[in-house]
């Protein structure tokens, strides 16, 4: 153990990190399937043909199947970049998603196709090709000791999956398939819910309002609710900031409507066009959880109502350093200030994890904090690879020598912030809180947890 006395700090260690037991709260679905996963996906449903010629190589194209042509991919294959290799076996080596530089549309439409509900058919199509995905993320849960995680996924997924149901009894299926998953990943020790999330802008290509669709989600989520309590467990809503469809106005009767069911709110916020727009989402919905957030920091008075209404930022900044970490700021003496846009702040794009608002939000206005993976395989990295990279232990994401990482204290208290903010039962907080202190205790980390 390499304990720094004068601050009262314990460094993390690589090992340390790979024992924590985790909580990560916000991962999309369809952001756990890594590309050999969509790769397999694809010729499952045989979007995508690999054929041995004679000389015993081998060789991909477009398989018989096409994707719909709504489809913003002309072919399957061209969601990946088209530089990978098969190896001897047939299968694609370094194989990557074609997401373009600091694109989130590009990102947001390879994942649609992907998830395969936007414009059917696409990557995921059959019961089993879900359960395909469910299983190998449970696998990565095991190895990553994540103790509870909340996959978002949107109930119309059910249509795709029960084309011969109608759609009532469609959704019904998916629910009671739900169930099964995690009575299945509890029985690994691991605790799986899920939230209904939808893309809020008109990206999502339906005809109903945004407004529409809230008040619709609510209705499903208090249908899941009595067909199988305790497995959907809240609303999140995404998608790109600048389209005003997708505006909290918008949203706010259907998050109201989930409030009164008892469930958990959380949305998507300041990670786009600035703290204005988060400040319109924290005070307009009534959430608990807002995902990223970073561009909190252009304004105290962001920073203060956060504080003062107790909402838990969930952060992700290795994925908003992959997509376009970007933030308003002025200039003052060759330092960039972050400044909110209305007061004269001016877009600037950082490209280094130390420029990450994160640290200064967590460590300085002491905001509640915590971490998730978001799209662990999809422009985001694992959470323990997050934590690695904000220890300054990971080589990909380097921080300078003096700069100030996340210390063993702070990493307990982003994963308490984690475990208080979950949408599931109260009851497994002290779960999850007792193999916390044990790591406390096994570490000699210097703090102690209340497990009442
Ligand atoms: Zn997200």
């Amino acid at each position: 153990m390499t304990s720094n006395f004068l601050n009262g700090v314990t460094i993390l260690t690589q090992e340390m990190i790979d024992d924590l037991p985790v909580c990560d709260i916000h991962v999309h679905l369809p952001g756990v399937i890594s590309p050999n996963t969509a790769w397999d996906l694809g010729l499952r449903n045989k979007l995508i043909s690999v054929e041995r010629k004679e000389n015993g190589e081998y060789i991909c194209f477009s398989g018989p199947n096409s994707l719909s042509i709504e489809d913003p991919h002309e072919h399957y294959l061209d969601i990946f970049n088209r530089d990978f290799q098969l190896d001897a076996n047939g299968q694609p080596q370094n194989l990557k998603y074609a997401i373009d530089f600091e694109s989130f549309k590009s990102f947001d439409r390879i994942m649609a196709t992907v998830q395969g509900h936007r414009n059917p058919p696409g990557g995921i199509q059959t019961k089993d090709d879900l359960l395909f995905v469910l299983y190998r993320y449970l696998e990565e849960c095991i190895k990553q000791k994540i103790f509870y995680t909340e996959l978002q996924q949107n109930i119309k997924i059910a249509y795709l999956l029960f084309p011969d149901e109608n759609r009532e009894n469609a959704r019904k299926q998916l629910y009671l398939l739900f169930q099964e998953v995690v009575e299945k990943f509890q029985s690994y020790g691991v605790h799986l819910r899920f939230l209904h999330c939808f893309n809020k802008t008109k990206a999502a290509g339906e005809s109903k309002s945004t407004h529409e669709r809230t008040l619709e989600a609510a209705l499903w989520l208090e249908e899941a609710k009595k067909i199988a309590p305790g497995v959907l467990v809240g609303i999140e809503s995404a998608g790109h900031e600048k389209d005003q469809t997708g505006w909290p106005i918008h949203l706010k009767a259907g998050y109201d409507r989930v409030r009164e069911l008892g469930l958990g709110c959380e949305a998507h916020g300041g990670e786009g066009i600035g703290v204005e727009h988060m400040l319109d989402v924290i005070k307009t919905l009534p959430i608990t959880r807002v995902a990223h957030g970073f561009q909190a920091i252009e304004d105290s008075e962001a920073i203060e109502y956060l504080k003062d209404n107790k909402i838990t930022l969930v952060m992700m900044p290795i994925i908003n350093l992959n997509l376009g970490l970007c933030l308003h700021v002025k200039e003052k003496e060759g330092v960039y200030v972050p400044f909110a846009k209305t007061k004269g702040g001016e877009k600037v794009h950082f490209r280094k994890l130390e420029q990450h608002p994160f640290f200064e939000l967590f460590k300085k206005h002491k905001l509640k904090i915590t971490l998730g993976s978001d799209n662990p395989e999809f422009g985001g990295v694992s959470i323990k690879k997050t934590i690695y990279a904000l220890a300054g232990l990971d080589s990909e994401y380097q921080l300078p020598e003096n700069f100030d990482k996340l210390n063993a204290e702070e990493v307990v208290t982003l994963c308490l912030n984690g475990i208080e903010a979950i949408f599931g039962e109260e009851k497994l907080k002290t779960g999850y809180k007792k193999l916390l202190a044990h790591w406390i205790e096994k570490y000699q980390v210097n703090c102690s947890i209340n497990l009442a």
